[in-house]
């Protein structure tokens, strides 16, 4: 497809061709990457839907707990939604997916790591034609306090599997300081470090977290919309903030999408990438994100247009495998 064709194809409402067009997913989340829909024809039964508006993190774990877990405590489970969910970007035209998978899937495999390493490892081959998958290791902000878990990390890190590396789940359940050592390790092996911050947080803690861990790209960071300071610096720093829409609004961290802070930071020269969290949740691949922020007037099409093809060319530069479909 033609780069013009992505322009007429949200001018014109046509999802499908927007879907034919090659993208990125640089936020998505293995555990919980797959549509709902998806889950539900592997269970043989339907699922409660999430609530369109929950209370933040808290709400949407209300959520998993109650719904998704019991449905996902199986090396079958999980193995399921990982692989449906690169289908399913797949299907959607993303071209370059970097998932994170969340270490406690160690706790899946007998053989702790060799088994995560081969599982992975399998994953990436068996969808390297269609998608440049890369590996993310997952770290749990709640678990971070957990030693054996946290040697898993570290051991996790010297795999050669993950080339990037997220901190997530509720910003105060640990400070970046206490996973420094980790990240320290991340970098000396190569891997891009990115963490969560800033969804919900202040300005303020996303410049400090990125300067302590050595950051190169946030997950979220909306919050820095609040600070013309903070959000220069990121500018200047070459800082990507990788932004979900609609899981900002589902989470009721803004308050509808017309009113997303992601215009603001685009304006104030922050690089931005579109992305879907976790779509067994919030049910907008990417594609639908561009549609949702066109249609809701964030964005002109040829805005939209330069975001895509701004994360394809990062993405481009993060690997020497280039994917034949790359324009
Ligand atoms: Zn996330």
């Amino acid at each position: 497809m033609k780069e013009i064709g992505f322009i007429t194809a949200l001018s014109t409402n046509n999802l499908d061709a927007i879907r034919a067009a090659p993208k990125t997913d640089v936020h998505s989340h293995a555990f919980l990457s797959t549509r709902l829909r998806n889950l539900e024809k592997w269970l043989g039964h339907s699922v409660p839907r999430p609530p369109h508006r929950m209370n933040g993190l808290e709400g949407m774990m209300e959520y998993i707990l109650a719904v998704l877990v019991p449905l996902q405590k199986s090396r079958e489970g999980f193995e399921f939604v990982s692989a449906s969910g690169v289908n399913d970007a797949i299907e959607d035209g993303v071209v370059y997916l970097e998932m994170s998978f969340d270490i406690m899937m160690t706790r899946f495999y007998p053989d702790g790591l060799v088994g995560v390493k081969t599982y992975i490892e399998g994953l990436v081959d068996r969808f390297k034609p269609q998608v440049n998958l890369r590996p993310e290791l997952g770290i749990p902000r709640t678990h971070v306090s957990d030693a054996s878990l946290m040697k898993f990390a570290h051991e996790a890190v010297e795999l050669g599997v993950f080339k990037s590396i997220d901190l997530y789940s509720f910003e105060e359940a640990c400070t970046p300081e206490e996973v420094k050592p980790l990240y320290d390790a991340a970098r000396a092996a190569g891997m891009k470090l990115k963490a969560h911050v800033g969804e919900f947080g202040g300005a303020e803690e996303i410049r400090r977290t990125i300067e302590l861990l050595e950051l190169d790209e946030v997950q979220h960071g909306i919050a820095a919309a609040e600070s013309v300071e903070v959000m220069q610096w990121l500018s200047q720093h070459q800082i990507q903030l990788n932004v979900c829409p609609t899981s900002n609004v589902m989470l009721s961290a803004v308050p509808n999408l017309a009113s997303h802070p992601i215009r603001i930071l685009y304006d104030n020269g922050v690089t931005v990438t579109i992305n879907t969290d976790d779509l067994i949740i919030f049910g907008q691949s990417v594609s639908e994100e561009y549609l949702n922020l066109y249609t809701a007037g964030v964005f002109s099409a040829k805005e939209l247009n330069d975001i895509r093809l701004a994360s394809l060319s990062k993405a481009e530069n993060n690997t020497r495998v280039r994917n034949p479909s790359y324009k």
